[in-house]
């Protein structure tokens, strides 16, 4: 499966916001015509949140009316600290209205637990990540060993709370205790599901699609690729490598 993002965030003019709004309307059509097995990712920057919260509510609303109408889903991406709160309001907000929307929580957070047991009150679907901005200790847990301990944590949480959510993580420690979670208790394979972004670790994808795990691709497609692309060199030098090797690929 995959979640389809058209790459952009920080939009600066509301016209820049519908356009982006317009983008996501059309990619719904075109996974419904093309009988994808896809849903769709956004950042609610894209869509013009720094610069009014009703309008970007109201354009997210649209969106999500769009992927109900085909019985599909838009999941809220999670951006820096300073747009948290303001994520998760807006999602509860347009959810309050129409289901088919859900969000992200980042294990390197202090909040994220008391974040994860608020959405849970109302059964939004989660994806958890460990997030991928440069945060302060003033917010975020400085230490790699205490993001993995609170990843843990708070994928235990998600998974015994009977509402189906995603574990999105490249890392084999991660992925190893959420199947070893799932198995103790007695959840199903089908109760939720990993995700890997496009081209990293192709094969743990295969591997886990192969013993019988949803698995579900983060495919980012644009041309406003630059932020994305510096967060994953941020997180992995390597991939600079990676790209260019490609590049020259194809
Ligand atoms: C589907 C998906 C959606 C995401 N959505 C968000 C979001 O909304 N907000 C947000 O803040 N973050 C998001 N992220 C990014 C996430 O927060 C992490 O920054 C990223 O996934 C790296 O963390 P990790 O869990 O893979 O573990 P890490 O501890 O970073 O890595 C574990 C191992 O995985 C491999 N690996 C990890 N990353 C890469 C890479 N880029 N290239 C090659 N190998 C790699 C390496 O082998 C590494 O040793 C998302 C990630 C995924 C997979």
């Amino acid at each position: 499966m995959a979640s389809l993002d058209y790459l952009g965030e920080n939009a600066s003019t509301t016209s820049d916001a519908q356009r982006a709004r317009d983008e996501y309307l059309e990619i719904f059509e075109t996974i419904a015509q093309e009988k994808l097995h896809a849903n769709v990712s956004c950042k609610l920057t894209q869509l013009g949140l720094d610069i009014n919260t009703d309008f970007c509510a109201g354009l997210v609303l649209s969106i999500v009316e769009r992927a109900a109408a085909f019985d599909n889903f838009l999941r809220v991406d999670m951006e820096g600290s300073a747009h948290t709160q303001r994520t998760i309001d807006l999602v509860k907000r347009v959810r309050e209205r129409n289901p088919a929307v859900g969000t992200v929580i980042q294990a390197y957070l202090y909040r994220s637990e008391k974040d994860i047991a608020d959405l849970l009150t109302y059964g939004c679907r989660v994806r958890l990540c460990k997030g991928a901005y440069k945060e302060s200790e003033d917010v975020a847990y400085p230490k790699k060993a205490d993001v993995d301990a609170n990843y843990v944590r708070l994928m235990q949480m998600l998974l015994s709370s009977g509402f189906y959510h995603a574990i999105a993580t490249h890392d084999p420690r991660m992925i190893g205790a959420t199947i070893r979670h799932a198995a103790a208790n007695q959840i199903s394979k089908d109760d939720f599901e990993f995700q890997m972004l496009y081209g990293v670790r192709t094969d743990l994808q295969r591997r886990l699609v192969k013993d019988g795990y949803r698995v579900r691709i983060y495919i980012p497609f644009g041309n406003d690729w630059f932020p994305y692309f510096m967060r994953r060199l941020a997180e992995r030098p390597a991939n600079l490598g990676f790209m260019i090797r490609n590049l020259f690929r194809s």
